[in-house]
């Protein structure tokens, strides 16, 4: 990746330990992604190169654009990498420690051990929430891809580490479709805008075949599930108003995104299924306690689900 520094720049990020994985990962997505990745740069429709904003500046998502005639290319700021990160690993503690665990077994008491992983995973998810409003550098003593306090924490950051690789190459190959299927052009048009939400479908499903291109079974699956349902919730993190991604504005309204990617995931065990669907309802309860406090019991993930999906609706629509 090809950085630009300037004077308020991000100094000595952990997730740069990562940056060969993650250009590997995403130059090998699957032979399919491999193949059309390799044809677009060597047919110049597409710059090798990837830009690397290191701006200390709240996060935004990534980007691919063109200079008058020049050949486009894709950019991406690292403090949104930084908060990616953090999401997928503060979640995965999170919801394995603390949800899925005492499912399993609710006798068991959580030891002390366990209850800092989950203390310390909660504290950077916050930080990295934090991040919408002002930069502020990576906290020094929490979980990082270069540093982790125990064993425990290390055996998820590695656990983070897979599905970061495929979460960060589905975000670039999301930019790459763009460039691909002729929407630079389209979007400079007149009828850019109007067209805008069914480009961002089209480059989500080439993004989606270039991750999951060969069938893969559930199990398989798991690193590429986690990791696409990263990128759509991890996107709440990224609104001031998370509201605001209620509404269908330049993508598909945000909720419905996240739905759209369970239904094409298509986990055919029914735990599976179950797991990712609650890890959505949970994530999405904390980034709106307002309306999705759990008042009542449901009977299945499914109707938690819809229920949350049935008053964000709402909520999106409310002046
Ligand atoms: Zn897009």
């Amino acid at each position: 990746m090809a950085s630009n520094p300037s004077v308020n720049t991000i100094v000595d990020s952990p997730v740069l330990t990562l940056e060969g994985n993650i250009l590997w990962q995403f130059e090998n997505l699957s032979e399919f992604g491999a193949q059309t990745l390799k044809m677009q740069v060597a047919h110049g429709t597409l710059s090798g190169e990837i830009a690397l904003d290191m701006s200390a500046a709240p996060p935004k998502g990534p980007g691919v654009t063109r200079q008058g005639a020049g050949v486009p290319e894709m950019h991406v700021k690292l403090s949104h990498l930084e908060i990616l990160w953090a999401f997928i690993y503060g979640w995965m503690v999170v919801y394995e420690e603390s949800v899925q665990k005492p499912q399993l077994d609710p006798t068991k008491v959580m030891d002390a051990e366990t209850v800092n992983l989950v203390d310390r995973a909660r504290e950077l998810l916050e930080w990295s929430a934090s991040l919408r409003e002002t930069y502020t550098p990576w906290p020094a003593g929490l979980p990082s891809p270069r540093r982790y306090a125990t064993e425990q924490e290390e055996w998820y950051g590695l656990k983070a580490n897979l599905v970061y690789q495929k979460a960060v190459a589905y975000l670039l190959s999301h930019e790459r479709a763009h460039a691909a299927l002729g929407h630079l052009d389209v979007m400079e048009s007149a009828d850019g805008a109007r067209l805008k939400l069914d480009m961002e479908k089209e480059a989500d499903a080439a993004a989606y075949d270039d991750l999951l291109g060969q069938s893969l079974d559930d199990r398989e699956k798991l690193p590429e599930s986690w990791a696409v349902l990263s990128v759509m919730l991890s996107t709440f993190y990224l609104y001031r108003d998370p509201r605001k991604a209620l509404l269908p504005g330049g993508h598909p309204a945000l909720h419905h995104r996240v739905a759209h990617m369970i239904e094409r995931l298509a986990l055919t065990d029914p735990r599976y299924d179950y797991y990712f669907s609650f890890l959505c309802r949970l994530v999405l309860q904390e980034v709106f306690p307002e309306v999705l406090e759990p008042k009542r019991q449901f009977d299945d993930w499914e109707d938690a689900l819809t229920d949350a999906l049935d008053r964000l609706d709402q909520l999106g629509f409310e002046p």
